[in-house]
Order: structure tokens, then C-alpha cells, then sequence
């Protein structure tokens, strides 16, 4: 015989009621139709029905633990097939949500085999008087089956067999069988428990712009979702990565103190874990993540998972720099602004008194501006003064500081240099600005700067004493015919100036 193909859901035979082979049949038709049709919960009500069907029992059902305590259990009544109408017990408002309590003994002894995964199984005509056969008559039941449904190790729920026309001893094999179908539950409960977890993290994904990550102390190794570090989307769900690895994908800068806050949280000194890395994607561009994790401990206490979420932020450290920058600059010029001058001031003075070592201050104030601006409108001036930091930029080191005072007046900050380099470098400067005059459609605009040096060494009590110092070397400059430079230790630098 060649090769013979077919669909598994049209076999189209009948086993018959009550058979072995009906009831896997049933349980097979309703795995497929849970793992890849209707899931869940619709799938779950063919499942019933088929077992129903296979079977020959009046009802099937489905009770959801709710709520179980040392007395008390409630249920609500989720699923239910009934042979004939008449059987219908769902919606029934004393199976709504219903509370019972667990005083009874043979209910005390029920609850404790479901929920240690046990069957339950009894003929009402062959139980003593008492509850258990005083609740079976009064819904008719003549016999019932009942099998735990456990997920994740703990009793969700109950899958029910009530049959109110006979009364039906089930066998070894039959309440073998008939387990399959809560684990097949069990596996829809939990497959919708995860798609509604999966359904959460993409809003929250889209909202946020997060990705997920975990530690497990056990194996070393580090799982993260795949876009935290491709920038191309691969087909797959996650990386695993050693501990080694994950921190190398972190900047060096950030990764001791990641380390601490992470030790500083799973050793207790901190509530919890909130940081800010730079994170390397694949190829290679960094990105600013705030990972926040939460620690789960096992039985002994001991640390078993740390996981959580990192967030992108990237455009908030982008914005914070800006502002940053902004708060330190001058819009006009875009050097150093007076306020955030006075803080490296204070820092070059402090550094130089540890040190033992000097820095000069050069004051730079342009001759005639008023002029300049009236000659030419106020909007070259703007230009001419962004002209003059360009020229301050080309002829100073990366360690020195320009700034803006305020109007027409520099400072320049000149850390570890004698005062013969600071003059030569507030002569260089001047020269420059004599010599290569701002042009501005066709015409040249002439201009020249005065300049005052102070050297600071162990001389000065105070920033204040050497702005002074400064201050009366340039109206010296000033005094003396502008577009000169004086320092302190010059004859023309008159001490008491103002
Ligand atoms: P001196 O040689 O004595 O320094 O004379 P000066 O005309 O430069 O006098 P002073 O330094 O006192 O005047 C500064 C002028 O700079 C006054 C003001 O009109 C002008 N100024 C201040 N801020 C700005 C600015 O942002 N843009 C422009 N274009 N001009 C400014
Ligand atoms: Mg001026």
C-alpha cells in the first residue's frame, strides 16, 4: 500500500459510549482543540462536551477555587455540559460564587485529597446517611467522579463527572484516562495565565519602552529580552547570557556601581533595586536603560531570582544633559556661563591651595563695543562677540575655561601656568583679534581687547581677592590706551584703581 495521508478530526469513528478508546479519543480531539482552535476558556466547553458524550454521564463541570482557608472554601461554578437540559446547573445562584464551610468530616476529607491532587469518586446509593449522601440526593446525583485540577503545583480547580442515571462504579483505567483531561486544563489555565502576563508587559513594552530581564543565582546565568540588545529583531523570545557577559555589555563606567547597587539591595541596605546604566546594543551604541528588579528568595531564604524590568531612557538623560548644559552656557557665544564660572572659580582656587600649585585670571573686556555696535547694529556685535570665543577656542588648551561675565567682559581660567605663560598666552589672543578682524558682507570689522592678569598662587585669601586683583589689572589695560594687556606684576597695574 502507498503512502496514505488524512485530518486527524474527520477519522470519523465511533467508539461507542463508555469505551476506553471513546474517551482517549475525546481527550486527544479535545487537545488539539485546546492547544490549537479555540483555547481558552472555549475550548475548555467542547472539552467537557466530548468527555460528556464519551463518557454517558449527565453532567460535566468545572469548580474554580476561589478561596481556601482552614473552614472555608469558596467556588464559583465555571464550566458545565449537561446531557439534557434538565441537568443544567450553571448559573444557579447557590453555585454563584458560593461559600462552604469545612466542618463536615467527609468534606473536610474531600478538600484534603483535591488538593493534594487525589480522585474522588462514590455511589450515593452505597454511602451512610449523613451530609455527603443528604447533598448527593438533593441534586439527584446517583454517582460522581471528581478530579483535581492543579497549576503550578497548587489545587485551582475541580473537573466533575455527576451522573443522575446510574450509578456508576469508575474504573482504575477510566479515572486514569479521564487525569489526562485536568492536565489538559491545567496547561490551558496556564497557557492563558501566560498570554494575559505576555498581553501586560507589551502595554506596559509600548508605554515604557522597557525590557525584561532576570538573574537566576543557581545557574550564574543572565536572560534578557532579545531588544535590549539587538538593534535588528531576531526571531526569538530571549538571550541567555553568562554574568560575564551581561556586565560586558554594560559601559565600564556604570558597571561598579551597578554591581554595588545590586549587592546593596540582595544584602538588604537598600528597599530596592533602581539604576541607571549605559547599556551597549549590538552594534555597539549605547543606551540609556534604568533597570529596576525585584529579588525572590526560596524556602531557606536564600536569593533564587533576581528579575525585573529596564526601562529606556534615553531621551530623559538626553533632555537632562541639555538642561544641564544649558543651565552652565551662555545662549549668545555658548562658552561657560558667569554662574557656572564662579563654581569652577571656587574649584581651580581650592585645587591650587591643596596643590600647592597656581593658575591665572585673565580678564578680556573689548575696547569701544558701545561703538562697535552702534557703528554696525546690535546684531554684528552679537556676531563679534560669538567671533571673539571662537578665537579665545583656537588658541586656548582643553583644560582652560573661557566664560562670559556678562556683556562685553571675559574671564579666562589658566590652570598650572607661571605668570609668563599667561601673559604670552592674553598676548597671543590680542595680537589675534587685531590681526584677523570680523568680516561681515564685504566689510571688516575692526576691533581690539584689553586685557588684565592675575596670577594666583598661596598670594590670595579669596576668589574675591583675585577677581579684585584682576579687575584693577584690566582698568590699568584700560587706562593704558586699551588694546594692551597688564598683569599685576606691571609697572602700569595701579593698585588702588577705582
Ligand atoms: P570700553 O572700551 O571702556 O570697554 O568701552 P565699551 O564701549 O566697550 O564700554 P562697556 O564695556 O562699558 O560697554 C559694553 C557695551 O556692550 C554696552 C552694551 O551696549 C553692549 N552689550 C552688552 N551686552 C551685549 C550683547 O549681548 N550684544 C551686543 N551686541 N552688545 C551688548
Ligand atoms: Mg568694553
Amino acid at each position: 500500500m502507498g503512502l496514505e495521508t488524512g485530518k486527524c478530526d474527520v477519522l470519523g469513528v465511533d467508539y461507542g459510549v463508555g469505551t476506553h478508546a471513546g474517551i482517549l479519543s475525546a481527550i486527544a480531539r479535545s487537545a488539539e482543540e485546546l492547544a490549537s482552535g479555540l483555547g481558552w476558556p472555549g475550548g475548555v466547553n467542547s472539552l467537557l462536551e466530548s468527555l460528556g458524550r464519551a463518557t454517558g454521564v449527565s453532567r460535566v463541570w468545572i469548580f474554580q477555587t476561589v478561596k481556601l482557608t482552614s473552614s472555608h472554601i469558596t467556588q464559583n461554578y465555571t464550566f458545565e455540559w449537561a446531557s439534557d437540559p434538565k441537568y443544567k446547573q450553571i448559573g444557579m445562584s447557590m453555585f454563584n460564587m458560593f461559600t462552604t464551610s469545612i466542618d463536615q468530616p467527609e468534606y473536610r476529607d474531600m478538600v484534603q485529597s483535591r488538593k493534594q491532587g487525589g480522585w474522588q469518586k462514590v455511589v450515593t446509593e452505597q454511602l451512610s446517611d449523613g451530609w455527603l449522601r443528604d447533598y448527593l440526593v438533593g441534586q439527584n446525583i446517583k454517582s460522581m467522579l471528581t478530579l483535581p485540577v492543579m497549576v503550578e503545583g497548587a489545587w485551582w480547580g475541580t473537573l466533575g463527572f455527576d451522573d443522575c442515571e446510574r450509578d456508576y462504579d469508575w474504573s482504575d483505567e477510566e479515572i486514569s484516562l479521564l487525569r489526562t483531561a485536568g492536565y489538559l486544563i491545567s496547561n490551558a489555565v496556564l497557557t492563558d495565565r501566560l498570554s494575559a502576563k505576555r498581553k501586560q508587559f507589551s502595554i506596559l513594552k509600548e508605554i515604557t519602552d522597557s525590557h525584561a530581564w532576570s538573574y537566576d543565582f543557581n545557574s550564574g546565568q543572565v536572560w534578557c529580552s532579545q531588544e535590549l540588545i539587538h538593534s535588528v529583531p531576531m526571531p526569538m523570545d530571549g538571550i541567555l547570557l553568562s554574568l560575564h557577559e551581561a556586565l560586558r555589555m554594560i559601559h565600564p563606567n556604570d558597571r561598579r556601581p551597578f554591581i554595588k547597587a545590586v549587592r546593596d539591595y540582595v544584602e538588604g541596605r537598600e528597599e530596592g533595586l533602581r539604576q541607571d546604566v549605559r547599556v551597549y546594543s549590538d552594534c555597539g551604541e549605547a543606551r540609556w536603560m534604568e533597570f529596576i528588579g525585584n529579588l525572590r528568595k526560596d524556602s531557606k531564604g536564600q536569593p533564587e531570582q533576581l528579575a525585573g524590568i529596564a526601562v529606556d531612557i534615553t531621551a530623559r538623560k538626553e533632555d537632562e544633559a541639555r538642561l544641564l548644559a544649558e543651565a552652565s552656557t551662555d545662549p549668545l557665544t555658548g562658552v561657560t556661563n558667569r554662574r557656572e564660572f564662579e563654581r569652577l572659580f571656587q574649584h581651580h582656587f581650592e585645587e591650587a591651595r591643596q596643590n600647592n600649585s597656581s593658575f591665572a585670571l585673565l580678564l578680556v573686556d573689548i575696547d569701544y563695543f558701545k561703538g562697535l555696535n552702534d557703528k554696525f547694529g546690535h546684531t554684528v556685535g552679537d556676531n563679534v562677540l560669538w567671533y571673539f570665543t571662537e578665537i579665545c577656542g583656537s588658541i586656548l588648551r582643553s583644560q582652560d575655561v573661557i566664560a562670559r561675565l556678562g556683556g562685553d567682559e571675559f574671564a579666562i581660567l589658566l590652570p598650572d601656568v607661571m605668570l609668563k605663560t599667561a601673559r604670552n598666552i592674553g598676548e597671543r589672543i590680542r595680537r589675534y583679534v587685531v590681526s584677523k578682524p570680523y568680516s561681515t558682507e564685504g566689510r571688516r570689522v575692526f576691533m581690539t581687547v584689553s586685557v588684565g592678569v592675575a596670577l594666583c598662587c598661596s598670594n590670595y585669601a579669596s576668589t574675591e581677592e583675585v577677581m579684585q586683583s584682576a579687575d584693577k589689572a584690566l582698568y590699568s589695560a584700560k587706562k593704558s590706551g586699551r588694546n594692551c594687556l597688564v598683569s599685576t606684576a606691571d609697572p602700569q597695574y595701579i593698585e588702588g584703581g577705582f
